[in-house]
């Protein structure tokens, strides 16, 4: 739900009660998919995650609870943070995760800065796989800097890459956009129109991934195109491919951004104190059909979820499916 530092941390019990049940969720989902398509990646949000006071104790509980679906499908574990660990801690958590993203943030204080490098030096170490994102502040007084970071990193060949801000602060004059074909293709600076916000019209995924939309995989693009119409009406796998747990309120979403719901309404699809029954319909309705259901979607806008597979009709895309799914 972004930086908010006036709620108190999510509770610790909670937190395992909510893990268990993703856990016992995704199982159910890899029931129906084949051996090369049961990878699971777990993202751990905050804000800054490691901020919690328990962020180790909670790090170490998805080793623990995991050790039970082993054999069923894997697990990828990727926390996207600042850095800013203590160097003990960040030791600790790293047992725990397969990979981390790295925020780079130009406004934050020196002493960060080096507590960041030093960090990132460690995961370089244990040869940890890891990406730094740079935040493009267009700021004049951090604009130099970020540029200067990205070219430390090509420079001492750190895995980085720039990433350009959402809302009103990612807006580009001429003079940014020219800057930046340093660390772009220019085709994915050709959507970005001066002085607009470019999250208008496309935005990188967060993992980095580009994503092909014409068929053609040469032609893959990292600026992933948001359309004003969104896929309303659209069949959607969003929901065989995606599970959010929001430890904070208890809620359980499609994914952070898709809020559709299995009835074409838009909401929470479960709480901490429904969630397995929710599952059990789940494992139900799998058993039944043969296949996990689809959504049809009822959202204006698709942000995160753009990369799960879509069709017009649900015949085309359970033919989609045959790809990822061992049933019909
Ligand atoms: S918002 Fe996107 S991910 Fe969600 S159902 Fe619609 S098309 Fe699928």
């Amino acid at each position: 739900m972004g930086h908010d530092n006036s709620i108190p941390h999510p509770e610790y019990d909670k937190s395992i009660v909510m893990l268990k049940q993703l856990y016992e969720y995704t199982d159910v989902m890899m029931s129906a998919k084949k051996n090369h398509a049961r990878d699971a990646a777990m993202n751990m949000y905050g804000g800054e995650a490691i901020f919690h006071p328990r962020f180790v104790d909670i790090a170490e509980a998805t080793s623990r609870e995991y050790e039970k679906y082993s054999d069923s499908w894997r697990l990828r574990r990727r926390l996207t943070t600042n850095g800013t660990a203590t160097e003990k801690n960040w030791k600790k958590i790293m047992d725990h995760l397969e990979g981390v993203t790295m925020s780079y943030h130009t406004y934050g204080p020196p002493k960060l800065k080096t507590l960041f490098k030093k960090n990132l030096e460690h995961l370089i170490d244990i040869k940890k796989e890891y990406d730094v994102v740079v935040l493009m502040y267009p700021h004049e007084d951090h604009w130099d800097e970020c540029r200067s970071f990205l070219r430390y990193c090509k420079t001492n060949n750190i895995n980085a890459r720039p990433r350009l801000l959402d809302g009103g602060k990612g807006k580009y004059s001429e003079k940014h956009i020219d800057e930046l074909v340093e660390f772009f293709r220019p085709e994915d600076l050709n959507h970005i129109k001066p002085d607009a916000k470019v999250s208008a019209d496309g935005r990188a995924c967060c993992g980095g991934r580009p994503l092909c939309t014409n068929g053609n995989l040469k032609t893959a693009q990292t600026l992933v195109p948001r359309g004003a119409q969104g896929y309303k009406g659209w069949f959607c796998s969003a929901n065989q491919f995606f599970i959010q747990g929001q430890n904070v309120t208890g809620e359980y979403f499609t994914n952070k951004d898709c809020h559709v719901r299995l009835d074409q309404t838009r909401g929470p699809i479960a709480t901490i104190d429904n969630m397995t029954e929710y599952t059990d319909r789940m494992r139900r309705l799998i058993t039944k059909n043969g296949a996990p259901p689809i959504l049809k979607c009822v959202q204006d806008n698709c942000l995160c979820g753009t990369c799960a597979p879509k069709a017009t009709t649900p015949e085309r895309l359970q033919e989609i499916m045959k790809i990822y799914n061992t049933t019909n």
